[in-house]
């Protein structure tokens, strides 16, 4: 569903992504781990060409994002993205927040946003904040909502950067938890993220990223169990 192949990106002589390979299948949860500036933000908006990559090629459910004719705003709409920022309009609601996008970019009618704010919301168990404003939810709450509305949207495909490092510490659990049901669920997900625990629990594979390049890809089990490279083995020590 997700196929990265030959993937290259500099900015200006820096050359943070230096050849990444990587295939995500339907249905698949992929967590990328790696220190910091290792380029795994890079290569999540490379995949849906919020950065535009240097060279190499991006499939996103067949269609290739980095064919220069490709309708690339149709493309991204089959993409949610989530970010550590929440990124929520603070003056609407959380089912304006929601159907917002769906009208603009979507062009659904005020009745059919309604319906899948509402699904949506119920979804990720927050049914009854729907005519809150962001600024009077908790933090895990509004990344909630976030979530909501990045599946409102229909996604074949959703991304999650760090989603829940901006949390305390207690409120983490709760959007883990949405994102273990879209994963239960067969939702094709990529996930940057420092959470150990949700990536042996919940990842089919997991990528390990250092220097631009894809250091160690596999089971859980193996790359975070049982390292084979040095690098990774570091990175895992210094986490604990
Ligand atoms: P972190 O764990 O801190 O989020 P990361 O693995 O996500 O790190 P990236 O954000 O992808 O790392 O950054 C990789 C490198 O690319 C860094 O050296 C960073 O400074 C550089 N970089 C990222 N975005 C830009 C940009 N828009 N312009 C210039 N340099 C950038
Ligand atoms: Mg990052």
């Amino acid at each position: 569903e997700i196929r990265v192949s030959g993937l290259h990106k500099s900015f200006g002589s820096n050359e943070v992504l230096r050849g990444i390979d990587l295939e995500i299948g339907q249905g698949e949860v992929v967590c990328v781990i790696g220190p910091s500036g290792s380029g795994k933000s890079t290569l999540l908006r490379c995949v849906n060409l919020l950065e535009e990559p240097t060279r190499g090629q991006v499939f996103v459910g067949g269609t290739e994002l980095t064919d220069p004719d490709v309708d690339i705003d149709a493309a991204r709409r089959r993409i949610g993205m989530v970010f550590q920022q929440f990124n929520l309009f603070p003056h609407l609601t959380v089912t304006e927040n929601l159907t917002l996008p769906q009208r603009r970019v979507l062009r659904r009618s005020k009745a059919e946003a309604a319906k899948a704010a509402a699904e949506n919301l119920r979804r990720v168990g927050l049914a009854e904040k729907a005519d809150a404003y962001p600024s009077s939810l908790s933090g895990g709450q509004q990344q909630r909502v976030a979530i909501a509305r990045a599946l409102a949207m229909g996604p074949a495909v959703m991304l999650f950067d760090e989603p829940t490092s901006a949390l305390d510490p207690e409120l983490v659990g709760d959007v883990l938890a949405v994102m273990r049901m879209l994963a239960d669920e067969g939702m094709t997900m990529m996930v940057v993220t420092h959470e150990m625990t949700f990536a042996r629990e919940v990842a089919d594979r997991v990528v390990f990223m250092d220097g631009g390049v894809i250091v160690e890809d596999g089971a859980p089990e193996q790359v975070i169990g049982a390292p084979r490279h040095e690098r990774t083995r570091h990175f895992l020590s210094r986490l604990l």
